[in-house]
Parts: structure tokens; sequence; C-alpha cells
């Protein structure tokens, strides 16, 4: 299956070779434009502002690729068709993708990835690359099953996409004069939601940064698929939320 959606995510990163590229302050590239005072994405074409569901869609799209990928692959090793060690490296290197992405995208572009933001991309990565080799020895001793694995696999992905949400939080300036952050979890319909995410989305909406971002503390962990909406509320409807009435 053949799309256009792992071209335009790069494009938006301003990077046109994800590996290669990676560890590298990248200028954004001409199509696109950061708007760093209202965190938006804009198409250099029209200057209309990329849409923040459009870009969760494609980082999903991508997550749900890696990891159909990554279950291809611990196929592969338990078959013995590659070694574990080709195994972790193919592992390795998309997670890497993933979470380098998800950085990139929540910063505004590769060249606004901090040393500080790298530094938490590496440990990130290096506590999953550690997972993943237990999970793909464990596959081709026998200690860990076919599904076991699949699973494990699956979170380790999915940090990268909580660390989306984590650091779009941190980056969120202050509301709009007279107005306040509100955030509500939605659940993915087609997800099997796991019971902290229902719990969550039940709170409708919260004061920004009270909610767990989608993935921290739940069972489901990296295979959460739930969404962080955002929105700024005026002072009536700040206390209407604090009430329970939104
Ligand atoms: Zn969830």
């Amino acid at each position: 299956m053949v799309s256009a959606e792992p071209m335009e995510l790069m494009e938006l990163m301003g990077a046109d070779r994800l590996y290669a590229r990676a560890i590298e302050a990248e200028p954004i590239l001409p199509g696109y434009v950061w708007n760093a005072r209202t965190h938006n994405y804009h198409y250099l074409r029209n200057m209309q502002f990329v849409s923040r569901p459009h870009i969760l869609r494609l980082l999903d799209n991508q997550l749900n690729d890696l990891q159909r990928q990554a279950i291809a692959v611990l196929a592969d090793v338990q078959i013995g068709q590659i070694s574990p060690a080709t195994g972790l490296a193919a592992l390795n290197l998309s997670l890497k993708r993933e979470v380098l992405t998800n950085a990139a995208l929540a910063a505004g572009g590769w060249d606004r990835l901090t040393p500080t933001d790298f530094g938490r991309c590496g440990g990130i990565l290096r506590a999953q690359y550690r997972r993943a080799t237990d999970c793909i020895n464990g596959l081709a001793d026998g200690t860990v099953s076919p599904a076991q694995a699949a699973n494990r696999v699956n979170m380790y992905f999915g940090r990268g996409r909580e660390m989306f949400y984590e650091m779009e939080r941190e980056r969120l300036g202050p509301a709009p004069k007279g107005k306040y952050w509100a955030e509500r979890r939605l659940l993915e319909p087609t997800a099997e939601n796991c019971p902290d995410c229902i719990y969550y989305a039940a709170q409708g909406w919260r004061p920004a940064g009270e909610l767990p971002v989608p993935g921290a503390a739940s069972q489901c962990n990296g295979n959460c698929r739930c969404e962080l909406q955002r929105k700024a509320i005026d002072a009536d409807d700040y206390a209407k939320m604090l009430a329970g009435e939104m």
C-alpha cells in the first residue's frame, strides 16, 4: 500500500531523509511554515493552516505502519528467516524514527528541537532498545511467545506517541487574553479502550494538564489511541467546567 502521507510528514518536519538527518537540525522545507506564535503549521502556497487533527492522523498512520512492520520482523525472527540481531537492528531504526518524528512535530520542525529534546529522545530510545533486545532474545529462545512479543513491541512504539502529547503540552504558551486552556480525552471508537482511558474520557473537559496524556497512567499503555483535545475557554465556561457542567 503506497500513500503520500510519509512524504507529507517529512515535509512538515522539514526533513527529506528521516533516518540520516534525524539527529541534525534541518531548516523547514519550502512548502510549509511553522507559526511559533499560534503553534500551527501553515501551507506556504495559500497560508492555510494545517489542522492539528490532520497532523495527529499522519502520526497515527505512521505508528500503525511501523507497528505492522515490526510484527512482520518478529515473525521473521521467530521462523529463523532473519537473525535476532538483524531483527533488532530493524526494530531499533523504526523506534528511532517514531520517537524523533513525534518530537519534531511536537516542536514545530527539526530545527526547533533543542539539545534537551534530543537528550530526552535518547533516554526514551535507550530504554526501548534495551526492552526490544530482551524481547527479541526471548522470542528467539522461546521464553517469550509471539503474542507477548507483539504486544510488547506495540508498547515500545507507542511511547513515541505519548511523548508527542507531553512535548506539545509543555510547549503550550499561555491561553489568549481572558481565556484558559481546557483539555479532554477522546476515545478512539475503533480501539479496545481500557478502563483507565474510559474513565479519563468520562471526565469531559478539564483544566489543561489535569488529565494524563494518552498512553500515560493507563493499562493500555503504548497501545493507547486516545486523542487529547484542547481549546481556549472564557471564565464563565471555566467555572462551568470546574462544576462538571461542560
Ligand atoms: Zn487510551
